[in-house]
């Protein structure tokens, strides 16, 4: 378990994380989402000790990352897949690191099975691609066998295959008790692969929830209606109190009122449909108006300070 307290952080006047308070909890993926410049990886970094507060807190299993014993063994992150010495090859990467942290050899060889890096792993790491050096990335994080996992856009640079590999060792991971904290700014990559989300938009919380809380609050819904008496049929919509727009393909766009109930109101005064659809905003477009609406409070709220601690 992960748990920020009123956490912030600020570089100089930039006020990059804004008193974020979430848990991130065992046997779940949960995503964090938010626009490029959020705040998301200040966050991960702070979780990791690469980073330090301004004020708050943040504890993995109750302790800060500092006060862990081996922490490789704790907790794995992937934050940075180009933080490698490119002369090395992944497998020596690899064993320095396990060779620090008191991990036997013998994992090493596990953990590029895992991420299918085997063959390449004698190959010096800064002939590796981008996709190879994430999953160099991913090795590493899993190395010393952690509860806790945090990756910062693991699918940055994947082709679909590896981003496919990517979602499912993430959902394995959490399906064996692990959590599993993973940003990204993109809702569609979040709607397929997290349980719950916590989104965020210029340093501060706009929503923690389950995934699919989060797509139906957030998803805005309308009915597309074809008719051929498409005049008389708006008149009637816009006087049970519809918004009422026409597309460009000559459609009816309603809001307001709900399929069901748009059709009943053409069956009573017997107006013929030739299509009836509920509509929902795609998922980017509602992840982007509702961070949108962030900054606008973010920008003519005056609740959180500014505060430096430098
Ligand atoms: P995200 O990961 O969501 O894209 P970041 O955490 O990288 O967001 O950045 C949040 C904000 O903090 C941005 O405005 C960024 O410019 C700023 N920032 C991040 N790191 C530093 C730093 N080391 N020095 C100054 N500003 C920084």
């Amino acid at each position: 378990m992960i748990e920020a307290r009123n956490l912030s952080k600020s570089y100089g006047a930039t006020l990059a994380v804004d008193d974020l308070t979430f848990d991130v909890k065992p046997g779940t993926v949960t995503g964090f989402l938010g626009p490029n410049g959020a705040g998301k990886t200040t966050t991960m970094r702070m979780i990791v000790g690469l980073d330090r507060p301004s004020k708050g807190t943040v504890t993995i299993d109750g302790r800060q990352y500092r006060d862990l014993p081996v922490p490789l063994q704790e907790v794995g992150a992937l934050l940075d897949a180009k933080a490698f010495h490119g002369g090395r090859s992944g497998y020596n990467h690899l064993l320095c690191l396990a060779q620090a942290n008191g991990i036997p050899r013998r994992r090493v060889d596990e953990v590029l099975a895992i991420v299918g890096l085997d063959a390449a792993a004698k190959r010096r790491a800064k002939a590796f691609s981008l996709g190879m050096g994430q999953r160099l990335g991913i090795a590493a994080a899993l190395l010393g066998d952690p509860r806790i996992l945090i990756f910062d856009e693991p699918v940055n640079g994947l082709d679909p295959e590896g981003i496919a590999w990517v979602r499912r060792l993430m959902r394995d991971l959490a399906g064996a008790g692990r959590t599993v904290f993973v940003s990204s700014h993109l809702m569609s990559e979040m709607a397929l692969t997290a349980d719950h989300v916590i989104v965020i938009g210029r340093g501060r919380l706009i929503r923690d929830e389950s995934t699919a809380r989060f797509i139906d609050s957030s998803s805005a819904r309308s009915v597309l209606v074809r008719s051929p008496a498409a005049t008389q049929l708006s008149e009637l919509l816009i006087g049970e109190g519809a918004t009422v727009e026409p597309d460009p393909s000559g459609a009816l766009v309603v809001v307001g009122l709900d399929a069901a109930r748009v059709g009943e109101i053409a069956a009573q005064a017997g107006v013929v449909l030739h299509e009836l659809a509920p509509q929902r905003a795609s998922l980017e477009e509602a992840f982007m108006e509702l961070t949108s609406e962030s900054v606008e409070f973010h920008a003519t709220g005056s609740a959180s300070g500014g505060q430096d601690d430098r």
